[in-house]
């Protein structure tokens, strides 16, 4: 996805963050005005809306405008779908991949698609574990396919640059429904994305 250009940013929002922005960069010991910082709180005001532009975005209708009736229903692996979210309890950035698959059941979408949907709920103030599940659920609710599963490994800023400094974790999520609820199914996806987990 290209960067968002200037013109599309709403000027009201971006005012009024900029301004909170600045009085943030003065409480925390800094000199808002100098000149190194002077454009900083309208930058970081773009910034942010870019990276919540998902509240903007539907997931739906992303999946809705591209389904294909299609007999296929074979196991559908997209898998490194590259992600970057922002957890909301610290508002510092986690990011990583998203590995998803589903079996189609007379509908299938563009592969594209669903990296549009992982964008969607990752460009939000997030949780990991909901941003998993949400994925799975727009999947199902509106392809309705046999099964969902959603795997998702990231690192989390938040983790890695204060408190317990935790480098080099990863958090890994799943979700799964229909036929990856199956044991074998299940275990066959873990197979074929396994290759590339870290
Ligand atoms: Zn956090």
């Amino acid at each position: 996805m290209s960067y968002q250009k200037s013109e599309t940013y709403k000027t009201e929002t971006t005012n009024g963050l900029a301004e909170l922005y600045r009085g943030a960069i003065s409480l925390l010991g800094e000199d808002a005005t100098r000149e190194g910082l002077q454009k900083t709180p309208e930058r970081v005001a773009k910034a942010m809306q870019y990276m919540t532009q998902g509240y903007h975005m539907d997931a739906r209708a992303i999946l809705g405008s591209a389904r294909f009736r299609e007999p296929y229903s074979e196991m559908v692996i997209v898998k490194d779908i590259e992600l970057y979210s922002m957890c909301e309890h610290h508002l510092l950035p986690f990011f990583g991949k998203a590995h998803i698959a589903y079996i189609p059941n007379g509908w299938i979408t563009g592969l594209s698609k669903l990296a549009r949907v992982v964008d969607c709920y990752a460009r939000r103030l997030q949780v990991q574990e909901r941003m998993t599940h949400q994925i799975l659920d727009v999947i199902q609710e509106t392809l309705n396919p046999l099964g969902v599963a959603v795997v998702i490994e990231a690192k989390h800023l938040c983790m890695m640059m204060r408190g317990v400094s935790k480098q080099n974790s990863i958090t890994t999520t799943s979700a799964f429904s229909g036929q990856f609820e199956a044991q074998e199914t299940r275990a066959e996806f873990l197979k074929l994305i396994t290759a590339d987990l870290h």
